[in-house]
């Protein structure tokens, strides 16, 4: 949708490319981008396509793509190092994601996948010489600021179990390669607040639009007040991708869309988009939410020449007619869209 949509973006992608985590959301955009550039991609995944639908709606646009081969594996317990045999890049993205869940019980989740799972990865990935891991880190390392954008040497102060896991998995393939002999080079992207079509139906902009097109309410965690620097996933993945081909590329770099907005000022973007009230049901912040995330996105400039392309209006807009399509793909009674027909306030 975008100028720079991967599509067409990326003229350089590496040749043959592993990625984990290919059946979420992000993984799944990335993974698509690649082939339609000319790469070979074996995407890998624990959710089985034929027996998880959102897999298997994630996965749709890939199915019986040449180039494209799905493996259904666990990272915590499968042979890594067949899968990557003549690749040029691993990009890692499957892991356990969601900051709220991470105080309960299913922390060690978070920790067999974000931490074990990638030590798995990044140990086959230097032992089969793969040149280049690109790693999935998140902006939720830097925890609380002062509201100013977080440079990459900032120093990290996780708000939340989710995080820490998140920074030992980045600091963790890190320090891997800055083992001597190590032919591998990593570089960490740290994604800012990812939406877009196919996003996790626990994130807040799922939510928001979802509680638009259907009339459902919106629970609203905090006084709305918190900002967030959303980036569309088009934006995500041409970083990602660049960061697998830029040769000097490595360390950790901010991904940031730039756009800068509250949770109330998304809620404003869903009723314009739909023409719909959205009904907000407040409660309590929950432990782990900062308040501010803005990227510095100097070095994502410099290393990787990469520059969002997608505003936050626009995005929403692309995000929401995915969301309004899905809705209607499935039974329209139950999301009380009966009075929707997709015409002129969806404009
Ligand atoms: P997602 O949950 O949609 O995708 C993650 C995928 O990883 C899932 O399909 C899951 O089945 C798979 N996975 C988890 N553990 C696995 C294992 N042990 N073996 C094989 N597969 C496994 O999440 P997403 O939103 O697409 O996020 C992708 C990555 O980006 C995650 O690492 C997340 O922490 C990171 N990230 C996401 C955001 C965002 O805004 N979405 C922001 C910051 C960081």
């Amino acid at each position: 949708m975008s100028q720079n949509s991967p599509a067409h973006l990326t003229t350089t992608v590496p040749r043959r490319a592993v990625v984990t985590g290919a059946a979420g959301f992000i993984g799944s955009h990335l993974a698509h981008a690649l082939v339609q550039a000319g790469a070979i991609v074996i995407g890998v995944d624990r959710r089985d396509p034929a027996t998880d639908p959102t897999a298997a709606a994630n996965l749709a646009a890939l199915q019986g793509i040449p180039g494209y081969m799905h493996v259904t594996a666990d990272l915590l317990s499968c042979a890594i190092e067949p899968l990557l045999v003549d690749a040029n890049a691993v990009f890692h993205l499957a892991g356990i994601p969601g900051v709220r869940p991470s105080w309960g019980p299913k922390f060690s989740d978070y920790v067999a996948s974000n931490i074990l799972g990638t030590h798995r990865v990044m140990d086959a990935v230097a032992r089969m010489g793969v040149p280049r891991l690109v790693v999935a880190s998140s902006s939720s390392v830097y925890g609380a600021t002062d509201g100013g954008a977080s440079v990459e040497t900032d120093r990290p102060q996780p708000a939340s179990p989710y995080a820490v896991t998140k920074l030992a998995e980045e600091q963790l393939c890190l320090a891997h390669s800055t083992q001597a002999h190590c032919p591998t080079s990593v570089v960490a992207l740290r994604y800012f607040t990812v939406y877009g079509p196919r996003q996790r139906p626990d994130m807040y902009t799922h939510r928001a639009l979802t509680a638009a097109l259907t009339g459902q309410p919106l629970r609203l965690y905090g006084d709305g007040h918190q900002r967030r620097d959303f980036t569309y996933v088009d934006d995500a993945v041409s970083a990602t991708i660049t960061a697998a081909t830029v040769p000097t590329a490595q360390g950790v770099i901010n991904v940031g869309g730039g756009s800068g907005a509250s949770l109330l000022e998304v809620i404003n973007i869903a009723r314009s988009l739909t023409g719909r009230e959205v009904q907000v049901h407040q409660e309590h912040p929950r432990s782990g939410d900062v308040l501010t995330t803005r990227a510095n996105r100097s070095r994502a400039q410099e290393v990787l020449g990469w520059q969002p392309q997608v505003d936050l209006h626009n995005g929403m807009r692309a995000h929401m007619r995915a969301l309004a399509a899905e809705l209607h793909a499935e039974e329209p009674r139950s999301h009380g869209l009966r009075s929707f027909d997709g015409s002129a306030p969806l404009a």
